[in-house]
């Protein structure tokens, strides 16, 4: 633990004090133009990727960057869907996943889930990808067939999203546009998937 206080320390000293205006602003009230959901995995860090900071993304993470579908039982994904779209009327939702993702290599290989009942349970929301495989990418080398996978993950889990009540609502009125998004941990590169060609582009060509 002594890390994290060393850091904390670090953070009182040397970072707070210059942004304190900013975060007394906010110490009331927020109004995050973007829902991020993503993977619980500690090499995705959606502030230092995409340069934002307090007050801008509003996250949701979990294994295997997860959208269950609608139903009775409630989750704090889904709850926290809803809250951004009809509370803090966010102007976009980005789904993103990420290469190398265990989530999506244990359910590939369903190796080593005997002994995790609810991660086991869980992965039964990544089961659509497998009907959403996106082409094999040679850049991807050895990793090319679970990226492939984690590709189809973020077409699946698209869909669920937009189909959720409070996104189909905003999607209706214009109110909300999906992003889905494939990380590369190796390059830091982000793919941005086309609805339109039906694939995955560079996010910045
Ligand atoms: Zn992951």
């Amino acid at each position: 633990m002594d890390r994290l206080i060393e850091g904390h320390k670090r953070f009182l000293k040397e970072v707070f004090p210059g942004r304190r205006d900013q975060f007394h602003l906010l110490a009331e009230s927020q109004a995050p133009e973007w829902l991020f959901i993503t993977c619980s995995d500690s090499r995705v860090l959606p502030d230092m990727i995409l340069g934002t900071g307090p007050g801008d993304l509003f996250i949701t993470r979990n294994a295997g960057n997860v959208v269950p579908v609608a139903g009775a039982e409630v989750d704090g994904c889904t709850a926290t869907i809803e809250y951004a779209v009809e509370v803090l009327m966010v102007k976009h939702a980005i789904l993103c996943g990420h290469s190398d993702c265990g989530a999506m290599k244990a359910a590939l290989d369903r190796k080593g889930l005997e002994n995790l009942p609810k991660a086991s349970r869980w992965l039964q929301h990544v089961e659509a990808a497998f009907s959403h495989r996106q082409p094999i990418d040679p850049a991807d080398g050895p990793h090319a067939e679970l990226a492939s996978l984690i590709r189809g993950n973020v077409v699946a889990q698209l869909h669920i999203l937009r189909a959720q009540p409070s996104v189909a609502r905003a999607l209706a009125h214009n109110a909300i546009t999906v992003h889905g998004w494939y990380y590369e941990i190796l390059s830091g590169r982000i793919e941005q998937y086309d609805e339109q060609a039906r694939r995955f582009l560079p996010l910045i060509g």
